[in-house]
């Protein structure tokens, strides 16, 4: 299994960043085995109706990191490229971010081979529902709550809290976070990841003595994180230069009018044909020069080939894993790009999710106030933690993140001891 999971190229960088931080931190042999290898691997078929009456068969999985600090919590992502080693891996990084934030999770996450863009809405419910059903045995409020992640949405998250409800007699809220609110979903959920990804980069250029106002920005996605991150962006008074999704960027050197643009996307659902930019290429785009680059769209996306390119101040990484170890090793002997790692900058996302299980355990709904004002308390605290750990041990802030949550993790085990 383990040879299985390291021929997944995403796994194998998540592994190959875990062994980096286990040597610094000296973990023993025990120790690190037990924190890097997921304690529960699941696969399961999940056939649906076609809307053409044809009977089609999916793959799902779940990937369960560990439990030793609470249930696991991990968002669904339904995308043609999923596989066990991505879902592992994503995983493992989910664990970290938990700790770093000290969330009493693991991490998990799941996903399905489909492509959603090519079904249509009674085909994915129907695809979520049966997968909900499917994994019943393995998730509850305390065992393992799922959230959306690419390609799910909270529309997903209402019909799985619909399945597990109607299995169990009641509604159970806490199965899942990122829920319409109509549900006990939370205020605030929706933009939490693309809020914390701004936040923190207005914090990183603060840190740099740099003008939040009048900084410039360029984001790849312009999904569920990068739209927020570019929305919350604007309205600190940063200029948007470039936005990609998957058809490809646009670029405005004069700043993209954010308001204009969220028209033109929710008319069109895409970025191409807007007005008020000229298209760029979406590799090109990465490589203009800025303060802040966020990639809020995919991983391995800078890469040894291109990191040395980078014109930016501060890598914002609002995607999971979007840096691969080889481009780290290029980012930090050049020295000149202040990294805000993926487990921190877009832990807003887990971090509202776990407000959104106290919620709806405590059956007691928060204000989008308090909500935002607890985030940013905890990004900041997180941010200054990491920040220091990585000056006083002069290593990377990436390497500082998953240093901080790698031991948390090892010492909950130890405290824990090894059953029987
Ligand atoms: P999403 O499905 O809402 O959006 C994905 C975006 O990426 C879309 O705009 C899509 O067009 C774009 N995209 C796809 N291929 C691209 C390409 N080749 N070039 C440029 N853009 C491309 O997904 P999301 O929820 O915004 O997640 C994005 C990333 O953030 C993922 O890595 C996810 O794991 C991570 N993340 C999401 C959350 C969350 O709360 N949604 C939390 C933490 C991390």
């Amino acid at each position: 299994m383990r040879e299985d999971l390291l021929k997944n190229p995403v796994f194998a960088m998540a592994a190959e960043q875990f062994d980096q931080v286990a040597d610094f931190l000296n973990l023993t042999d025990d120790i690190r085995e037990r924190c890097k290898w997921p304690k529960r691997l699941i696969t399961v078929t999940v056939p649906i109706k076609r809307d053409d009456g044809r009977t089609e068969m999916f793959f799902g999985h779940r990937v369960q990191h560990h439990l030793t600090r609470g249930p696991v919590k991990g968002g669904l992502r339904y995308h043609p490229a999923v596989d066990l080693g991505e879902v592992a891996a994503l995983a493992m990084w989910m664990n970290w971010k938990c700790a770093l934030m000290d969330l009493p999770y693991g991490g998990g996450k799941g996903g399905i081979t489909c492509d959603p863009r090519t079904m249509s809405e009674g085909e994915l419910e129907r695809l979520t529902r049966r997968y909900t059903m499917e994994m019943i045995p393995f998730i509850g409020p305390e065992v393992d709550v799922m959230a959306p992640d690419m390609g799910t949405n909270e529309k997903t998250m209402g019909w799985m809290t619909d399945t597990y409800s109607t299995h169990v007699g009641h509604l159970v809220p806490s199965i899942v976070t990122g829920k319409p609110l109509t549900l006990q979903g939370s205020a605030g959920r929706t933009q939490a990841t693309g809020h914390g990804v701004a936040f923190l980069a207005s914090g990183a250029l603060n840190k740099l003595g740099m003008a939040v106002e009048g900084a410039t920005a360029v984001v790849q996605g312009f999904g569920n994180v990068g739209s927020h991150a570019v929305f919350t962006l604007a309205s600190y008074g940063v200029k948007i230069l470039g936005i990609s999704d998957v058809n490809g960027g646009i670029w405005n050197p004069g700043g993209i009018d954010v308001k204009a643009l969220r028209a033109h996307y929710d008319e069109h659902r895409t970025l191409s044909g807007f007005a008020g930019a000229d298209a760029i290429g979406g590799a090109e785009m990465l490589e203009q020069p800025c303060d802040v680059l966020a990639p809020c769209a995919l991983d391995r996306v800078i890469t040894g080939e291109n990191a040395a390119r980078l014109k930016c101040r501060i890598l914002a990484e609002g995607a999971n894993g979007p840096t691969t170890p080889d481009a780290d090793r290029v980012i930090d002997a050049r020295n000149d790009i202040f990294v805000i790692p993926d487990i921190l900058c877009n832990a807003g996302g887990v971090t509202v999710s776990y407000f959104e299980w106290v919620q709806n355990l405590q059956r007691f709904q928060w204000t989008e106030r308090e909500v935002i004002t607890k985030l940013e308390t905890l990004l900041h605290a997180s941010f200054e933690k990491v920040t220091g750990f990585a000056r006083r041990n002069g290593i990377s802030h990436r390497m500082a993140a998953q240093a901080i949550a790698i031991k948390t993790v090892a010492d909950a085990k130890a405290a824990r001891g090894l059953f029987p």
